[in-house]
């Protein structure tokens, strides 16, 4: 079916962007040698594991429930960090894992002979301490206090022994000189001990599929390292694999007048596109523009009680109707994967785009999904 005979809300992967971004990012794999691996907390409609497989070397996952999607539905090499695993859990984690990434000292300790036991590559988070990215500390691992990652003061050499690899996430939509910069942090405080891994995970953040992005200094960057120190390299991006990759269908309902005319739509920022309250950020929609550009200006809300519940101001060269669909572009990360039912709100069901831009409605969501989570 055409975009327009989807059910609203509803989330639209558009394969031939993901498709484009994900040539990209094999060609830094294939420039280089290092491994790509899909960063599931930002996009995991397994639907399109097959695809993203056969680009990519594996995944990345924040907890078992992750590292079991990837290890089921996507193949190859399944990665796993967070800041504490369970005692409960870990067995099951060591048993579908090849690589576990430590954020403590502490929690290295503790699970190391299980992981020695199990055979899997055993890394440990490390904290350069080289904030990159302004005061947005909501998003930033170094910023002042922050849990993530061994300091170099932290750091204990011993651990070198059971340690394959190093793992630093520092980035978030950040460019290459960023990484370059953290990266001659990186080697000042811990390269002495580079010649002694396997491996060095450069983490997330990286916004390779974005127009202005710096591949070559990217490469540069992996190959440096790569070559003075004899490791392989992992880079574990999210928001680039579907970057600009999809939309979030959704249908006007009624137009409320109060000083300003509010659209009141059946997707939610709350719900649905958390990320525009927390960043906080504003998504860009089709044929949508600036507030007061055009002609007709509207505030873009939904049908929750927070008053909050608001996506932002936009106009537009003609006036909107009641039954109208707006379009809200890159839609494909950090969206669906954060949805709540909360105000019983539906979930947006998910569909897939192919090249021609014919649509197949992956998955529905009803009351029972709403229902399922409470007791
Ligand atoms: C969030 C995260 C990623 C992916 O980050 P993006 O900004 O989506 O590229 C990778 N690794 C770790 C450890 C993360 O926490």
């Amino acid at each position: 079916m055409k975009i327009e005979q989807l059910p609203t809300p509803s989330y639209v992967i558009d394969q031939k962007a993901l498709k484009q971004n994900l040539q990209i990012l094999k060609s830094v794999a294939d420039r280089t040698g290092c491994k790509v691996l899909l960063a599931q907390k930002a996009f995991s409609m397994f639907a399109t594991y097959p695809l993203i497989s056969s680009y990519l070397s594996g995944t990345t996952a924040s907890g078992l429930y992750e590292a079991k999607l990837g290890r089921e539905e996507f193949g190859g090499e399944v990665h796993i960090f967070a800041p504490a695993f369970k005692d409960s859990e870990i067995d099951e984690i060591l048993a579908i894992s090849d690589h576990i990434v430590f954020n403590s000292g502490r929690q290295l300790e503790k699970h190391l002979d299980k992981c020695l036991r199990a055979g899997v590559s055993i890394g440990l988070r490390i904290n350069p301490q080289h904030s990159t990215q302004g005061d947005h500390a909501l998003y930033d691992p170094c910023a002042e206090g922050s849990r993530f990652g061994v300091t170099k003061d932290q750091f204990n050499p011993d651990w070198l022994e059971y340690l394959d690899g190093l793992h630093f996430h520092t980035l978030c939509e950040q460019n290459s000189d960023d990484l370059a910069s953290t990266l001659a942090v990186v080697e000042e405080q811990f390269g002495e001990y580079f010649h002694q891994l396997k491996w060095v995970n450069f983490g997330g953040g990286h916004h390779v599929t974005r127009e202005d992005y710096d591949i070559d200094l990217l490469v540069a960057s992996i190959e440096h390292v790569q070559k003075i120190y004899g490791v392989q390299v992992y880079i574990e991006p999210g928001e680039a694999i579907a970057l600009n990759a999809g939309y979030l269908v959704t249908e006007v309902l009624d137009i409320v007048e109060n000083g300003i005319e509010t659209l009141v739509l059946d997707a939610s920022a709350t719900c649905h596109m958390p990320d525009v309250l927390e960043m906080p950020y504003r998504p860009p929609l089709q044929n949508g523009f600036e507030a007061g550009e055009k002609a007709y200006t509207y505030r873009l809300s939904s049908n929750t009680c927070l008053t909050g519940d608001v996506i932002g101001d936009y106009s537009f060269e003609k006036p909107v109707a009641i039954g109208d669909k707006l379009y809200f572009e890159d839609m494909a990360i950090y969206s669906f994967v954060k949805n709540n039912t909360f105000n019983g709100m539906p979930l947006p069901s998910l569909a897939l785009m192919d090249e021609t831009g014919d649509c197949q409605l992956i998955k529905t969501f009803g009351y029972e999904d709403f229902k399922g989570r409470l007791s």
